[in-house]
Parts: C-alpha cells; sequence; structure tokens
C-alpha cells in the first residue's frame, strides 16, 4: 500500500469515470465541435453566473490566459507573495504577458482591502501601470487557507474604483466551497475571471476551465491557440469534468476531515514545531530545529507514505480521493509511533 499525499494531483481516474470518458460523444474542439466540451463549458459558465467559459488542459495555462487578457506589457499585477502565478508557473507572468508582479506580504497567502489599495502604483507615468488583483482560493503555499468572502467584496470595490480587473485562482475554489458552505455564484460576481482545475481535488486526469464574460473572454480562445493550448477531441477529457461536478465535489468534506485529523496527530509530535491550521484538504507543518528534514520524510517513505517539502523546514501533505480509509488509518498509526 502506497500513500501518497505529495499532492491531490496524484489522483488516478476510477472506473466509474473512465466508462463516462469511454462514453463521451466528442467531435474536433478547434471547429468548436466537441459536444461535449461545449456542455462542460456551458455548465461551468452557468454555475459561475458568467457568460463564457473555455476549457484548458492546465490550470497555468488557464492562469496564464487570465493574465493575457487582463494587461498589457509593462503592467503590473498586484497579487501576494505566496501566489501560484508568481511561483510556480515558471516565469510565465513576465514570459508571456510581459508583466511584473507587487508581492503582498500576506498572511497564508491572503491579503486585506487596505494592502490592495497600498500598492496600487500613482497614475504617473514612470510607475508601471497597476492592472490586476489576482488571488488565490484556496491558497496553496498558504496551506489551503480560505479567504473571507467579505474580504474578497472589499477588493472588489476597490478594483473598481480604481479600474483594476479581479482574477481567482481557484485550483481548488471547490474545497473553499465546500470548506465555508459558499456557492459558485458569489465568486462569479465579484471577479471578473475564474481558473477552476478539474484535476486536483475532484480527480480528474487533466483539464481547468477559465470563466468570465464574453467581454474579457473575447480573446481568450486566440491567447489558448497562441500558448498551444488548442485541443481536438478533448471530449473524452471534458466527459470526465462533468462526472466529477456531479460525483466528486460534496466529497471533498471527507478530505478535509483526514486532514484534520493528521494535523491533530502532528500536534502532539515532539519533532514538529507548528502545524499550520487546517481549513480544507492540505496540512504543512514545521519541524524542530534539530529534526533532519530529510531524515524524517526518508522515515516516512521507508513505510511508503510520501510527502513534499515546501522549503523553509516546513512540509507539506495533501487528503484526496485516493488517500482511502485504510491508509488513513496506517497514517496515523505511524503517526502515532513516531
Ligand atoms: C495546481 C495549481 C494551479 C494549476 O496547476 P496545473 O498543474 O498547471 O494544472 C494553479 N494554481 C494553484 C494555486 C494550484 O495549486
Amino acid at each position: 500500500m502506497i500513500i501518497d499525499l505529495r499532492s491531490d494531483t496524484v489522483t488516478k481516474p476510477t472506473k466509474a469515470m473512465l466508462d463516462a470518458m469511454m462514453q463521451a460523444r466528442v467531435g474536433d474542439d478547434v471547429f468548436r465541435e466537441d459536444p461535449t466540451v461545449n456542455t462542460l463549458e456551458e455548465r461551468i459558465a452557468k454555475m459561475f453566473g458568467k457568460e463564457k467559459a473555455l476549457f484548458f488542459p492546465s490550470g497555468t495555462m488557464a492562469n496564464q490566459t487570465a493574465l493575457k487578457l487582463h494587461t498589457n506589457p509593462g503592467d503590473q499585477v498586484i497579487c501576494d507573495k505566496y501566489a501560484h502565478i508568481y511561483n510556480y508557473e515558471s516565469g510565465g507572468a513576465s514570459f508571456n504577458s510581459g508583466v511584473s508582479c507587487k508581492l503582498i506580504d500576506g498572511n497564508r497567502g491572503m491579503f486585506s482591502a487596505k494592502q490592495v489599495l497600498e500598492s496600487i502604483n500613482p497614475d504617473a507615468y514612470y510607475y508601471s501601470k497597476s492592472s490586476l488583483v489576482e488571488i488565490e482560493n484556496t491558497t496553496n503555499k498558504g496551506g489551503g487557507a480560505c479567504w473571507d468572502y467579505d474580504e474578497i467584496l472589499k477588493i472588489r470595490n476597490i478594483c473598481d474604483d480604481n479600474k483594476l480587473g479581479f482574477h481567482l485562482d481557484g485550483a481548488r475554489i471547490w474545497n473553499a466551497l465546500v470548506a465555508k458552505k459558499e456557492t459558485t455564484k458569489q465568486y462569479g460576481l465579484v471577479f471578473d475571471t475564474i481558473s477552476v482545475c478539474l484535476s486536483k481535488g475532484l480527480g480528474c486526469p487533466v483539464g481547468s476551465v477559465l470563466v468570465g464574460d464574453s467581454g474579457i473572454m473575447e480573446n481568450a480562445i486566440r491567447i489558448r491557440k497562441i500558448f498551444g493550448g488548442n485541443m481536438r477531441q478533448a471530449g473524452y477529457l471534458a466527459a470526465a469534468g462533468l462526472y466529477a461536478l456531479d460525483y466528486n465535489v460534496d466529497r471533498l468534506i471527507d478530505d478535509h476531515k483526514k486532514a484534520k485529523e493528521i494535523g491533530e496527530e502532528l500536534k502532539k509530535l515532539s519533532t514538529i514545531k507548528m502545524v499550520e491550521p487546517i481549513e480544507t484538504n492540505i496540512v504543512i507543518f514545521e519541524l524542530n530545529d534539530d529534526v533532519n528534514e530529510n531524515q524524517f520524510v526518508q522515515r516516512l517513505a521507508n513505510e511508503n507514505i510520501y510527502i513534499i517539502s515546501m522549503g523553509g523546514r516546513k512540509l507539506r501533505m495533501v487528503t484526496h480521493m485516493d488517500y482511502i480509509g485504510s491508509m488513513h488509518e496506517k497514517l496515523i498509526g505511524t503517526l502515532k509511533k513516531l
């Protein structure tokens, strides 16, 4: 039994999901003739109360397309220092869109409306033009933390006052919605564009979707083509997404419960300095100064338990669909023995 907690992207499609994929009706999506892709896009657009949605091969490409839609070269994007678009997209913001990032020193990947206001450059020609605010919900490097919706509303008002776009990296928005009992419509209401992943907690092999209204989304398909993201009979993949929306959203609560239980166990260990608050499916903890990080990771690996380092003596575990009850029992048992 291999217990892989490195990420919620390690899941493999279930038999039922594969069956749904096998039965998909497909066509050439470059001609916009794939009925399953069209259905998925229409469904997700509608869920968020937006006019348009576009299927992407990755969350990175969906985010990078959003940055391109909102900015011109030389502009500045306001985001947290932990932001995925800044840390984990290979410098794509500068490579693809020629923009810089103004990094906010937030808390667990989140910041306040006041900090946004302070980060907007003055309207003078020698400053970079602030054109977009980008946030992540849940935050990845922030340990699966969920934003306070009221703070998001306040940021929306600041964006309106200062003519800034507002993009949500919703790679794990499903986790946030389930944890906070919020709705897709609430999020559609406040953001200009939202990227959502199907390949994280929802368990699909591939796929992300970018949503927005017609105006901002007009060029999305052209940008996707430029980035090389056009696909042909992608309905086989979209079918997995449709299946996941039906069956794999509500169950996320189970991943969250397991993550909290892991956290409780970790807190009892003398080798651990602190466990970050656990709101969803990500557990980030820090080892004591006298504990060797590699040895700690290796000790778990010897038991077929895999976790990853986040740098700075922090380690991460992520619960997911394929982390089943028997694995959870074994992990908890192993932690008790550490
Ligand atoms: C995983 C992730 C993405 C997208 O990653 P891909 O691997 O390109 O699908 C974007 N943002 C966040 C916060 C993520 O965790």
